[in-house]
């Protein structure tokens, strides 16, 4: 069961919250996103909607999560990198959004289009974190967007501070362990 005290929110950003669902190094790894149940946590934490799925709709998105986050975090290193990713897992998400027409036959046989939205599937439910990510690549300044400076962190946010002067995760615990740590080594000298 996921503890929902152990999530972390500190991206200031849904996609970099999402990419955040699995952080840490080595034994200290975690992944939110061990199960659809995950998922589902993590999404409803977020405050996301997620429809009742069954556990064949579960295993669905959790496989939809995971692809997806491995192309958010792909696209975040790329585009701090100033390279380009390849959007393909992204916009296969986004196109979910889509409505389109389709011929339908009526009952008395004639033919007519009906807009169809698509956006009815388990991995459909991941579009408002693909349209979070979509609009972090194309609109947000990157400098702003960063991993946590603390030893081992690796959680990415989006600094929204005045000076833009942000480097942790939190105060509370990378930024005062940071500054413990940098004590000690001026003590030692
Ligand atoms: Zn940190």
């Amino acid at each position: 069961m996921t503890e929902t005290s152990t999530l972390h929110f500190i991206g200031d950003d849904l996609a970099l919250d999402f990419i955040n669902s699995a952080y840490g190094v080595g034994d200290a790894h975690r992944d939110h996103f061990d199960s659809g149940d995950g998922v589902v946590a993590w999404m409803e934490a977020a405050g996301l909607p997620v429809s009742r799925l069954d556990a064949d709709g579960r295993g669905r998105l959790w496989m939809a999560a995971r692809s997806l986050r491995d192309t958010a975090l792909e696209l975040v290193e790329a585009r701090k990198r100033g390279e380009r990713g390849d959007p393909a897992a992204l916009n296969r998400v986004l196109s979910l959004g889509q409505a389109c027409h389709e011929l339908v036959w009526n009952d008395d046989g004639s033919p007519s289009l009906a807009l169809r939205q698509r956006a009815d599937s388990p991995e459909a439910l991941l579009l408002p974190v693909a349209e979070a990510l979509g609009n972090l690549l194309a609109h947000v300044d990157f400098q702003l967007v960063r991993q946590c400076e603390g030893d081992a962190c690796t959680l990415w946010f989006h600094d929204h501070t005045k000076a833009h002067h942000r480097r942790w995760c939190s105060q509370a615990s990378c930024g005062n362990r940071m500054k413990v740590a940098a004590w000690r080594a001026r003590k030692r000298g």
